[in-house]
């Protein structure tokens, strides 16, 4: 597994200041947080091969240095069937980038298991030309735009911290199961906060992060789509 180091390092290399999503979901392994698994595969061929290997029902997603908001491209199809509909979906996702972006430098798809569902959240990590970095914490899905129900704080972050950045939400009552839902595990939230605090404080190159959407669990959680951007 590379470290989160080597992974900057390649996209400096390259002079990109925007990981990919499989670029950071690498990063966010390394430092111990779930993410789904996934394969780059560059035709369709590939994506079908990887697909086997997956198991199905999987995801396809575009892989663009050039298409960061992958939904508003075309560029994402979940549940995925078989074999037969991830050759579709190749064809379709290639079809809308193109038409989306038609400079755009398209590398494959990504061929990812397809997470089981949970409630969406969202960690972020954004620095302040003041205070530097920041954490955040919020509903995920259209209740971040919707509401701003988010919560801030500054790294790096105590215990304590990520235990009321988490319970400081006004939607709180979700995560404690609402009609008969259960409970999300709050703890694996605070952890996933600790770990990006560690990093940030020790990496200051990293400027930004958005984990958006994270599935939360009632045991566990899991990054579903992961974006690091590092400073110029
Ligand atoms: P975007 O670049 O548009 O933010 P995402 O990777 O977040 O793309 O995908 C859009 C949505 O598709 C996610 O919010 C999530 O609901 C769903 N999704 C994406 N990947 C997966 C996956 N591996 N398993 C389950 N759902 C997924
Ligand atoms: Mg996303």
């Amino acid at each position: 597994m590379a470290s989160a180091k080597e992974i900057i390092q390649k996209a400096r290399k390259d002079s990109r200041t925007v990981l990919t999503e499989m670029e950071s979901k690498d990063l966010l392994r390394s430092l111990g947080i779930p993410t789904t698994q996934m394969m780059l595969a560059t035709s369709k061929e590939e994506a079908v091969a990887l697909s086997k290997k997956v198991g199905y029902p999987c995801v396809l997603k575009v892989s663009s240095p050039d298409i960061s908001h992958k939904s508003d491209a075309g560029g994402v199809k979940v549940g995925l069937a078989d074999a037969d509909a991830v050759a579709a979906a190749w064809e379709a996702i290639m079809a809308s980038c193109k038409a989306y972006n038609p400079a755009a430098v398209i590398e494959g798809v990504t061929v990812q298991d397809m997470a089981k569902p949970g409630l969406e959240v969202i960690i972020g990590m954004s620095t302040d030309p003041q205070f530097g970095p920041v954490l955040m914490f919020g509903l995920g899905g259209v209740w971040v735009e919707v509401l701003k129900d988010v919560s801030f704080k500054l790294a790096p972050l105590t215990k304590t911290d990520a235990a009321k950045a988490v319970r400081e939400i006004k939607a709180v009552k979700l995560l404690d199961g609402f009609r008969g839902s259960e409970p999300v595990d709050k703890a694996a939230l605070e952890d996933i906060l600790m770990r990006l605090s560690d990093f940030v404080t020790k990496t200051p190159e990293v400027k930004e992060m958005d984990l958006n959407p994270i599935f939360a669990y009632s045991k566990g959680a899991m990054a579903v789509d992961a974006r690091v951007i590092l400073g110029e």
